[in-house]
């Protein structure tokens, strides 16, 4: 057990052990090996972590903006001065390639610690005035206690986009990583200590979704669930969150289109960034592009060009500073995504490149590694198609022109993002408004100002994250009204 990392629990400004003192292994995807270990926390850690969170809320919520500000700006300068430990961490935990921890998601996370700092010192509030002797304004009080729940896919990087909206707004947080790559978090819950956060302002509960987060959004004095994940996850959230009418923002799913038009700019950047937005991070990020839609007068020439790219991406060990795709994130995501690919097959599938696991030499010899795979000839209705894979698996499938585009690209549950390529403007904006989606990308992708609101229609998402949309889900508004005499 002695080079196995251990994780605790922060509540109450204490590093803690489950109160049963169980554990889970947190696995190294590039190995296989168990490398960690974090709290198995039950109901009664959740409990703890959120009567903390209620003591301290009052004293919280009066803290002036400014002294919150600099606590968040604090936090962000520690994880800026340890940028490299932790994306090292980051790349161990996920299995993500070290070098996209330290460009992406590390510096993504500092920035969102950062934003939110900055957000809430230039943050007004309306008035408004019917009459010259009425006057309203809106008050925006923090909300209380507030329960955070992340996914393994961009584990700091989301955790933090949650946690400092929440807590620039004036809340008190629980939050809980996911049990797959809690390692990040658990840091960063260190250096809240560090910065010098006051006890019980933000707490971190370890553990399983079906215990340690279902209590979070079941118990009565968590007063909104800020949630990404799966759809599925989503909708059990959403079923226990209602009776008590609690404010819910879920971000989940996505089986999002890339469109190429005949009349794309097929310059290297541009097919650069496509074959980025299939396969960043083992395609395990919710904007991937897993259906990319390529209009049949250019398919044929588009399809070498991009197989050629496609078939030079690097899969290796995460640790290797020139790997393009590292491990996918457990044993049992990565047998989901095999058996994906054999379903294809079944249905009729070509598998133009990859399809396979990729075995590696040496200390990775039995890591999840699989190699990126492009198929083709399967319809859209095809389950490929439609239900979320979240891997490192693009299908290709052609259309005629705008209007059947569209029809494919809408012709999903989801709804969270969409690229198109095109060099015709006014195309880009027709087929933009008509695209069911909360993000539209137009000739480039994962493009974030964070200002924007994110978040999906349809069975992606409900709510909007970022910018003031963050502010305003944190916040309650009251309406005060006020005659003058
Ligand atoms: P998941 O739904 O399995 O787990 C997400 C989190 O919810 C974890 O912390 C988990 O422990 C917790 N959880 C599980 N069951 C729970 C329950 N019953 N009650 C409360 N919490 C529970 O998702 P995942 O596999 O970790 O992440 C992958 C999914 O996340 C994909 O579907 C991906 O598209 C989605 N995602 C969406 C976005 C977005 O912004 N829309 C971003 C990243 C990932």
């Amino acid at each position: 057990m002695n080079d196995v990392l251990t994780l605790a629990n922060l509540v109450d400004g204490r590093l803690l052990p489950g109160r049963s003192s169980a554990y889970l292994d947190v696995h190294e995807p590039a190995t296989g090996s168990a490398f960690a270990r974090c709290p198995d926390s039950s109901s009664d850690d959740v409990d703890a972590a959120v009567l903390a969170a209620r003591r301290a809320h009052p004293a919280w919520a009066e803290t002036t903006v400014d002294a919150r500000a600099r606590l968040l700006n604090r936090l962000a300068d520690l994880v800026e001065r340890d940028l490299q430990e932790i994306a090292e961490l980051e790349s161990r935990d996920s299995g993500k390639p070290v070098a996209l921890a330290r460009m992406l998601d590390i510096p993504r996370a500092i920035a969102n610690l950062r934003f939110f700092s900055a957000a809430i010192t230039q943050w007004a509030s309306e008035s408004h005035s019917s009459d010259p002797r009425t006057l309203n304004y809106t008050l925006r009080q923090p909300i209380g206690v507030v329960g955070c729940i992340s996914p393994w896919n961009l584990p700091l990087y989301l955790f933090t986009w949650k946690i400092a909206p929440a807590l620039a707004a004036g809340n008190t947080v629980v939050a809980k990583p996911s049990e797959i790559t809690p390692c990040t978090a658990a840091r960063l819950g260190e250096l809240s200590i560090e910065a010098g956060f006051p006890p019980g302002v933000l707490n971190i509960v370890h553990g399983r979704g079906p215990v340690v987060g279902q209590r979070l959004v079941e118990h009565p004095q968590v007063k909104a669930i800020s949630f990404t994940g799966s759809t599925q996850t989503g909708a059990a959230i959403a079923t226990a969150a209602a009776p008590a009418f609690k404010k819910l923002s879920l971000e989940m799913g996505g089986k999002n289109p890339a469109i190429v038009f005949g009349d794309f700019d097929c310059s290297d950047g541009n097919l650069d960034t496509i074959v980025r937005s299939g396969f960043a991070n083992q395609g395990e990020i919710c904007l991937c592009g897993s259906r990319l839609l390529v209009q049949r007068s250019v398919y044929d020439d588009f399809r070498e060009c991009y197989l050629d790219r496609v078939r030079a991406l690097r899969v290796g060990d995460p640790q290797n500073p020139h790997s393009d795709l590292g491990a996918l994130v457990s044993r049992a995501h990565f047998d989901k995504v095999v058996g994906c690919i054999e379903r294809a097959r079944a249905d009729g599938a070509r598998v133009l490149c990859g399809g396979e696991p990729v075995r590696l030499d040496g200390r990775c010899a039995d890591g999840w590694f699989l190699a990126p795979t492009v198929l083709e000839g399967l319809p859209n209705e095809a389950p490929t198609n439609q239900q979320e894979i979240f891997g490192p698996v693009v299908s290709l499938i052609p259309f005629e022109d705008e209007d059947e585009a569209i029809a494919i690209a809408n012709a999903t549950e989801y709804g969270l993002a969409a690229s198109l390529w095109t060099t015709n403007l006014d195309r880009a904006h027709r087929v933009a408004s008509r695209l069911e989606t909360g993000i539209v990308w137009i000739n480039c992708w994962l493009e974030r100002d964070l200002r924007t609101p994110f978040g999906g229609v349809k069975h992606s998402g409900v709510g909007r994250e970022g910018g003031v949309d963050a502010l305003r889900f944190f916040t309650e508004p009251k309406n005060v009204c006020i005659r003058l005499s």
